[in-house]
């Protein structure tokens, strides 16, 4: 079951987007899709060698494809890791707690560091 906005393009994502999903249109970066089970719209990144592919979930058609999926990404990359209970984000400044197995806290491995997953 898909009941995330965004995901990282995993096996399981390609078996769900061959399973119930259909292609409706190509833009710059962006597959769109709509999915059989909900007519809800999705968003794929094509593929690109040294980047992480996501998928996620759109709230609206209109700019699909200039919608800014940062703040989603963001979210992603702090579910998937965890927070450390103990270590606090090296940047300066910054009180938030690090990320598990980095330094940083999402924002700032994000941004900063250019961290994705
Ligand atoms: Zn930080």
């Amino acid at each position: 079951m898909l009941t995330e906005r965004i995901y990282y393009v995993t096996n399981e994502i390609k078996r769900q987007l061959s399973l119930d999903f259909e292609l409706v249109e190509e833009k710059g970066w962006y597959l769109l899709y709509k999915r059989n089970f909900d007519k809800s719209y999705w968003r794929l990144d094509k593929p690109e060698k040294y980047q992480t592919q996501y998928f996620l979930k759109l709230n609206t058609l209109d700019n699909w494809a200039k919608f800014d999926a940062k703040d989603l990404q963001v979210n992603l990359l702090k579910k998937e890791r965890g927070r450390n209970e103990i270590g606090i984000c090296i940047w300066e400044n910054c009180l938030t707690n690090s990320l598990n197995g980095l330094i940083y806290c999402e924002k700032h491995a994000y941004e900063e560091m250019g961290i994705r997953a």
